[in-house]
């Protein structure tokens, strides 16, 4: 997607040779025409779906997956990320380490959300080594609704976040993928 290779240029800053700041467009502040634009691109690439939901994960894929819901005109269910220890009844629980962070929490989703009828698009904002996206699939294959497929905005390839979910036979598209951060540098593949 040319528009955000060309704002990622304009306004992101490479943090380290792993991690690049968004703050400007996604993470902090959301550039809701842009925000918008990206949930029209997904909500085309996978119309054929007959997707019933959108799935993501607080917080920061909130407002392209609520985009892409919204041009497809399906709810949008978020995993909650919790620090906490407390089992909870009513609802699927998987723990994963939180990349930007450094610490483990646990992503949760009530269970009377999601079903076995449902076709579900999970949208993020960024995949790294992909241990949210695993997550949160386990949490999918739990309730036993079909995953039609991940849509992420950026893909950052030398992770192996989005190679290991293709390997598994999902699909995954993104909308730019990003070679390389090295030297403070944004090398698109
Ligand atoms: P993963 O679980 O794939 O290793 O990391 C995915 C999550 O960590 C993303 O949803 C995102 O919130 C955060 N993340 C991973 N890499 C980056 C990065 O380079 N920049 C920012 N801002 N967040 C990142």
């Amino acid at each position: 997607m040319e528009l955000l290779k060309r704002r990622i240029l304009e306004e992101a800053s490479v943090l380290s040779a792993d991690v690049l700041k968004l703050d400007r467009l996604l993470n902090h502040q959301v550039d809701t025409a842009l925000a918008m634009e990206m949930g029209r691109e997904f909500a085309r690439r996978f119309g054929g779906e007959r997707i019933t939901k959108v799935i993501t994960i607080e917080s920061s894929g909130i407002p392209i997956a609520f985009a892409t819901a919204y041009t497809l005109g399906v709810p949008l269910v978020f995993a909650r990320r919790r620090k906490t220890l407390l089992a909870e009844p009513d609802a699927w629980t998987e723990r994963v380490p939180a990349f930007t962070k450094g610490i483990v929490t646990d992503l949760v989703v009530s269970r009377h959300l999601l079903s076995p009828d449902d076709t579900l698009l999970y949208i993020d904002d960024i995949i790294a080594n992909g241990d949210a996206a695993r997550g949160l699939i386990r949490i999918i294959g739990q309730s036993g609704a079909k995953l039609a497929g991940v849509g992420i905005a950026v893909e950052k390839t030398f992770q192996s976040g989005g190679r290991l979910l293709r390997e598994r036979g999902i699909r995954v598209e993104s909308l730019v993928r990003i070679a390389s951060l090295a030297d403070g540098k944004i090398a698109f593949e």
